[in-house]
């Protein structure tokens, strides 16, 4: 028997370098509202996500629920979105007086596109799609829509930073795309978010947002919340940022020695790679034949100290305080999928034979046998 191994474990950079790092804190006693990190984070991240524009927040579900406010949509207009997501995402819409439209997903996790048109009405205003554990969405077709129809595309880029698509990095997409630095993130700075945009005008709309609306000590321009980053958050964005390329690499070799594992065996379906995708390795989702074996999976494997989650189930759409609340779709691919997924322990320090003893617990239990 293992010590525990839980889904994730947090990437941190070595305490010496944080310590460094936050030393000129007590010098300044400049702890939050936009200082030197905030503002040298904000400008790597533009750097590193290639894109015009890049506003730090608190957290993940703050910048979307912010970047959703800053397009000041109608309330109660609709947004087609996906009940396959954690619940952030369904929760950032409704808190901004929208109404989602549930939309079923492909074999690739992410939003069906050829489901979309069918769902739009006079009321629709947007869609918001995900990036399922990096699977990128087909982003050409969801362009082309909202290019047809004038509506906004606002990309839940949460599991997919650092990754590029077409050779584009994927921050470039959509009117804005919003990434998630949780704890539990491929990169985090302990919590944290950023909103991608184009422009300075969506940016400043942004800052508004985050900062109460305050311009001077006695200017308040707009109605805004506090969604901050903090120096020490930045801080440690900072100090991530500079061994992303290396985590992901580690992250790359556990999840191929999964993949060689793995591979072939009855019962299970990998995640199908894109070719046009180079990839975070922020997760490693399994797809069950049938939701029997996903939950003697999910149970065997906690019993052999192994954490596995069922990353998305429920859908979002089925969660307790929706109930009935929202008009009824087809979602029968979702909900199929959300019964049989289960996500395996993924982070850049996890061993090949931890990674080897995780797969032959999955293995016999597939075939039945029981394992001692
Ligand atoms: C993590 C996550 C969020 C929310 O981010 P937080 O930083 O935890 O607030 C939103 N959407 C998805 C898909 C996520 O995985």
């Amino acid at each position: 028997m293992t010590d525990k191994i839980l889904v994730t474990r947090s990437s941190m950079p070595p305490i010496e370098e944080y310590i460094e790092m936050i030393k000129p804190l007590w010098d300044s006693h400049w702890l939050t509202n936009m200082g030197m990190y905030h503002r040298e984070l904000e400008s790597r991240l533009r750097v590193f996500c290639q894109v015009e524009q890049a506003s730090l927040t608190a957290n993940g579900h703050m910048a979307l629920e912010l970047a959703i406010q800053s397009m000041n949509f109608p309330k109660g207009s609709e947004v087609i979105t996906t009940p396959f997501t954690f619940i952030s995402t369904t929760h950032a819409i409704i808190r901004n007086g929208l109404v989602p439209v549930f939309c079923d997903i492909r074999d690739d996790y992410t939003i069906d596109v050829s489901k979309i048109e069918s769902l739009i009405t006079e009321n629709t205003v947007a869609i918001v799609p995900v990036h399922v554990y990096g699977n990128i969405c087909d982003v050409e077709a969801i362009e082309k829509i909202a290019y047809k129809y004038d509506l906004k595309v606002i990309y839940d880029a949460a599991h997919a930073f650092g990754e590029t698509y077409k050779g584009k990095n994927v921050a470039a997409y959509g009117d804005v795309s919003v990434f998630s630095f949780h704890a539990t993130k491929v990169y985090n700075t302990i919590e944290g978010g950023l909103v991608c945009c184009h422009s300075k005008e969506q940016y400043d709309k942004l800052y508004n947002l985050k900062n109460f609306g305050i311009r001077s000590e006695e200017l308040v321009v707009s109605v805004g919340a506090n969604a901050k980053m903090n120096e020490f958050q930045a801080a440690m964005g900072i100090c991530n940022l500079r061994h992303l390329k290396g985590e992901i690499e580690k992250r790359k070799n556990v999840v191929e020695e999964y993949r060689r594992q793995l591979m072939g065996v009855k019962g299970i379906r990998l995640n199908v790679m894109s070719p046009d995708t180079e990839y975070n390795y922020a997760y490693m989702p399994v797809l069950c034949d049938s939701r029997e074996q996903r939950d003697r999976l999910y149970s065997g494997l906690r019993e052999h100290n192994v954490f596995p989650r069922k990353y998305f189930y429920p859908l979002t759409a089925d969660a307790a305080c929706f109930k009935n609340k929202y008009k009824e779709v087809e979602l029968s691919k979702a909900r199929d999928i959300s019964g049989r997924i289960l996500v395996l322990p993924l982070f850049a320090d996890l061993e090949n034979d931890k990674v080897e003893y995780i797969c032959n617990i999955i293995k016999r239990l597939l075939t039945g046998i029981e394992v001692l």
